[in-house]
C-alpha cells in the first residue's frame, strides 16, 4: 500500500530508471532522486480528518461557548507529549515526558488564553482587547490580535525582555512600558480596560484564560493514553497556569473518567519565590509583601505578588504536590540539558521545570518509577541570549582536507 517503491527512480531532468531495492534498508536517494510511492488513486493512504485539527477547540464542550463556528484564525492546542530517549537516559527516568507547549502560534502556552479571549472578543465585535504581561502574554496577544483584526494594548514592565518587546511591536501593538514593574503595569491595565470599555484579557481576572489553559491537562491525560501521570512539574507565576491544570484534572474525575489527580509540583525562581515562601509558612494566602529586588532570568514566572495565590496554596496542597525552588544557573544549565538531550528548545520559565527534577528526587517528592510530566510552557527562540552552549564547537574550514582532518580525531 504506501510502502517505498525503492526501485522505481525518477530523476530531475524528468527521465526514470531502476534500481534493485536493498533488502536490509530503505535506499536513500541520491539528491536528484525522488521517493514515490504506490498512489493508484489510493485513498486510503490519506489519513482520515480527526478532531486533532480542531486543536483545543475540540474540548468545547468544556469550554464556556456556544456551538458556532470558531473564528480565531491561528492553530492553537494539540502540542506534543514527547518522550527523548536520551534524556529518560541522562535523568534515569523512564517514565519521564515533555508536553511542548513551545509549539504554538508565539511558542507558549499564552496562545490558549489568548485563543479564548479573542474568540469570545471576535463573537461580541469587542475592538480592543489590553492586558498586562512580563512579555509572552502580551506577545501572544499582539500577534493573535493582529490575526483577528482586533487592537492590543500591552502593558509590560520597563525592564521586559527586549526580544520578546520586538515582536509585540513587530505585531502591531501599543506599548506601555511600566516603570513599577509588572505588578503597576496589572493595575494600569485594568484600569484602562474598566475606564475605555477595553475587553480585559489579565491572567486571574478573565476568567476565561484559566478555562483555556486547563486544556492542556486534557491532552497530556489523552496523550497518555487517557492516563494521569503520577507527577506533573509546572512553572509558576501568577499560578494561573497551574490551577487551570489543576482544573483540567478535577474536571476529568468530574467526569467519571479518571479517580486522581497528578501531584503538581510549582516550580518558581530563587530569586522571585513567594508561593514557595509562603507554602513553607503554612499560608493559605500571601500573608506578607514580597518584593524581589533581584531579578530572575525566568520573566515569565518572575512575579512578586501572584494573583492566583490563594488558589495556587491551595491546589498545590489538594494534588498533594510542594512547590520547588530553582537557581538561574540550574535553569541555564537546564536549557542546554533540553536542546542536547530532548531537541527541545525551551526559554528559563519552562525550563525550570528540568532543573527542580535534581532537588525533587533528592528530597523524595519524585521517585524514579513515576510517570513525570514536564510542562515546557515556553519556546527559548524568543530569547536567544538564554540558548548558551556550554561546550561551544564549530569549525572553520576553507577547503575539505581541513573537514578531514578535524573529523579524523572526531
Ligand atoms: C506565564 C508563564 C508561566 C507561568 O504562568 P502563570 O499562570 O503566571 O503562573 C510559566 N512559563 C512561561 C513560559 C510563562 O510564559
Amino acid at each position: 500500500m504506501g510502502k517505498v517503491r525503492s526501485e522505481t527512480i525518477m530523476h530531475w531532468d524528468g527521465s526514470m530508471s531502476t534500481r534493485e531495492p536493498s533488502p536490509m534498508l530503505p535506499r536513500i536517494p541520491d539528491n536528484d532522486d525522488l521517493i514515490l510511492y504506490d498512489y493508484e488513486y489510493n485513498a486510503s493512504l490519506i489519513p482520515p480528518v480527526s478532531a486533532a485539527h480542531k486543536g483545543m477547540w475540540r474540548y468545547s464542550a468544556l469550554l464556556p461557548l456556544d456551538d458556532q463556528e470558531v473564528r480565531y484564525p491561528l492553530f492553537v492546542g494539540n502540542t506534543p507529549l514527547i518522550a527523548p530517549d536520551p534524556l529518560r537516559q541522562l535523568t534515569q527516568l523512564p517514565r519521564l515526558w515533555l508536553k511542548d507547549e513551545t509549539r504554538t502560534p508565539t511558542g507558549s502556552n499564552k496562545d490558549r488564553a489568548t485563543a479564548l479571549v479573542l474568540e469570545y472578543a471576535l463573537r461580541n465585535k469587542i475592538g480592543v482587547v489590553s492586558c498586562a504581561s512580563t512579555g509572552n502574554v502580551a506577545v501572544s496577544l499582539a500577534v493573535g490580535a493582529a490575526a483577528s483584526g482586533i487592537k492590543a494594548v500591552n502593558f509590560v514592565p520597563a525592564h521586559v525582555s527586549e526580544s520578546k518587546l520586538r515582536i509585540m511591536q513587530l505585531a502591531g501593538a501599543t506599548v506601555f512600558k511600566v516603570e513599577g514593574g509588572y505588578e503597576c503595569a496589572f493595575a494600569f491595565s485594568r484600569k484602562a480596560a474598566r475606564l475605555l470599555g477595553w475587553g480585559d484579557r489579565n491572567t486571574g481576572v478573565n476568567p476565561l484564560t484559566l478555562e483555556a489553559k486547563k486544556t492542556v491537562a486534557l491532552e497530556i491525560w489523552e496523550q497518555l493514553g487517557w492516563r494521569v501521570p503520577d507527577v506533573l512539574v509546572v512553572p509558576v507565576g501568577d499560578g494561573i497556569t497551574m490551577s487551570a491544570m489543576v482544573k483540567g484534572f478535577r474536571e476529568l474525575k468530574a467526569c467519571g473518567v479518571t479517580e486522581r489527580l497528578p501531584r503538581i509540583i510549582g516550580v518558581q525562581a530563587e530569586y522571585c519565590q513567594p508561593l514557595k515562601e509562603a507554602w513553607e509558612r503554612g499560608e493559605v494566602a500571601l500573608q506578607r509583601r514580597y518584593q524581589s529586588s533581584a531579578r530572575t532570568i525566568a520573566d515569565g514566572i518572575a512575579v512578586d505578588a501572584p494573583i492566583g495565590a490563594a488558589l495556587a496554596l491551595h491546589d498545590i496542597q489538594e494534588s498533594k504536590g510542594a512547590f520547588v525552588a530553582v537557581s538561574d544557573d540550574d535553569t541555564l544549565h537546564a536549557i542546554s540539558i533540553l536542546a542536547r538531550y530532548a531537541g527541545v528548545l525551551a526559554e528559563p520559565a519552562a525550563a525550570s521545570t528540568f532543573a527542580c527534577l535534581k532537588p525533587a528526587l533528592a528530597s523524595g517528592l519524585i521517585t524514579p518509577d513515576d510517570e513525570v510530566v514536564l510542562y515546557i510552557t515556553g519556546s527559548g527562540l524568543k530569547q536567544p541570549q538564554y540558548l548558551a552552549p556550554e561546550r561551544p564547537s564549530s569549525h572553520l574550514v576553507h577547503d575539505f582536507a581541513e573537514v578531514e582532518r578535524i573529523l579524523s580525531s572526531f
